[in-house]
């Protein structure tokens, strides 16, 4: 085992292949309906929305799929990401355990999100559209798909929450800087944008509302926009597998293999992204890998939301798959870790998680917080709130390996820098954020707003 903190690799080592984990996954997928029928999706409807590569990949059960050259090419530009140790961290907590993180803050925009992004852009741009939709929270996916739909020459809307738009400019004026157009949601500019507004002209927003303006835009655009989204479905958890398959390689260089894997799920795309090539390992090569993602107790669709068929967005426009969802209609409290508000999460994530693949755990604002800046002022990087929740068990893993005295590998995904969530901090440091356990009236609500299903579940 070597003594090193950071493990490089070169250009020639950025993945060749996406890993589709459907290829060895022993569950069959749930099927994913219609919103307007409830009965399973045509391609052709889906083909509205998304460009058929993409719809393929969706549904493919191919293991490995070649990433197209000119997407490797953007890749360069920052993978392969490193891997650290965080061995000051290791120091201060003064465990056995190995901490190791790999650093997708690297990225242009910041985080794991152009791993898609790209890829996403080059899809749709190879099948003749000329503009892209989409919705952003906090706005790391408006940037990351900014700087992807310049690179191949598209047009793009971002409808961005309102409450964000006005909290954080400057991400808008990233997006404006790649030549997107923000808008803040609900707009006047889509039928359902305007009857949100009709009713309540100060609707903050959120991201099952932005969602559907966005997918709305691109359904009545006659075929010439088409939509994006940045987590949830398995074309965006394949795409991110790049980051598991480099952490494989890195490990390796390390002389180690992980007992743990953690991440902070929103959509679950990046926890996917790096721990779905070390579930191969756990179901193919007889590693016992555990793998956990880690979320909000504001927003905990994995630990307490219902398992069962939903809408994706807010207007029951988008597919209806089966996942742990707090309703449709669901509105966030407003914490700081805005990637981390979606209602719902990845159908694939929720599959392994329901048969015991993968297990979740809901962390408070103010630990998570803590742990941000403990991992700060001993790695020297200020993580994003996001990632702050994966660090928050990170850390509690890490003290329980020194309680038991066991030397335990673990390591995570820093799936973003926080330069753009000053304002976040700042909150903390003043003593403005409290701790937020969702009422379980919320989630029995949620409950009476599902589609009434009738598949064989
Ligand atoms: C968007 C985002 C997340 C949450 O999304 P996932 O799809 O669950 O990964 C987490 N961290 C950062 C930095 C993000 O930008």
């Amino acid at each position: 085992m070597s003594d090193q903190v950071k493990y490089i690799l070169s250009e020639a080592d950025i993945p060749k292949f996406w890993y589709n984990i459907n290829a060895d996954s022993p569950l069959p997928p749930p099927p994913v309906l219609n919103p307007l029928t409830l009965e399973p999706i045509t391609p052709e409807f889906l083909n509205v929305l998304f460009p058929m590569d993409l719809i393929l990949q969706e549904v493919s059960t191919e293991r490995y799929i070649e990433i197209p050259k000119e997407v490797r090419d953007i890749y360069r530009i920052w993978r392969p990401t490193p891997l650290l140790r965080a061995r000051r961290l290791e120091i201060a907590l003064d465990t056995p355990a190995h901490i190791y993180y790999k650093h997708e803050g690297t990225s242009p925009s910041g985080s794991h999100k152009p791993n898609t992004a790209i890829a996403q852009a080059f899809y749709n741009k190879a099948s003749g559209v000329k503009a892209m939709t989409t919705e952003t929270g906090a706005g790391q996916w408006g940037t990351a798909l900014s700087i992807g739909c310049h690179y191949f020459d598209l047009d793009l809307e971002v409808y961005m929450v309102k409450v964000s738009y006005n909290q954080k400019p400057y991400r808008r004026v990233y997006m404006e800087t790649f030549g997107a157009s923000v808008f803040a949601s609900p707009t006047d500019r889509t039928e359902f944008g305007r009857q949100v507004l009709a009713k309540d002209p100060d609707n903050p927003g959120s991201l099952g509302m932005a969602i559907s303006e966005a997918v709305e835009v691109a359904a009545n655009s006659g075929g010439k926009k088409k939509y994006g989204l940045g987590s949830v479905l398995n074309h965006v958890l394949l795409h991110q597998t790049v980051i598991g398959e480099e952490s494989l390689k890195q490990m390796d260089m390390a002389g180690e293999y992980p007992d743990v894997v953690i991440g902070c799920v929103g959509g679950g795309s990046n926890f996917g992204g790096i721990a779905l090539p070390f579930l191969r390992g756990n179901l193919t090569n007889g590693k016992k890998t555990r793998l956990i993602g880690v979320e909000p107790t504001a927003s905990p669709s994995l630990t307490r939301g219902i398992y069962a068929f939903d809408y994706g967005d807010t207007a029951k426009m988008a597919p209806v798959v089966k996942m742990h969802t707090l309703g449709h209609d669901f509105i966030p409290a407003p914490i700081h870790a805005g990637g981390l508000r979606y209602h719902g999460m990845s159908p694939l994530l929720c599959n392994f998680y329901n048969a015991g693949y993968m297990e979740a755990i809901a962390v408070h604002q103010l630990g998570t917080f803590e742990a941000a800046i403990q991992f700060a002022q001993c790695e020297g990087i200020i993580p994003a709130p996001e990632s702050a929740h994966a660090i928050r068990v990170v850390i509690d893993e890490a003290l329980d390996a020194k309680e038991k005295g066991e030397k335990r590998v673990i390591l995570f995904n820093l799936s973003g820098h926080g330069h753009f969530d000053m304002a976040a901090y700042d909150a903390y440091f003043s003593g403005k954020l409290q701790d937020y356990e969702l009422p379980q009236e919320e989630i029995d609500r949620a409950r009476v707003t599902l589609p009434k299903v009738s598949m064989p579940a």
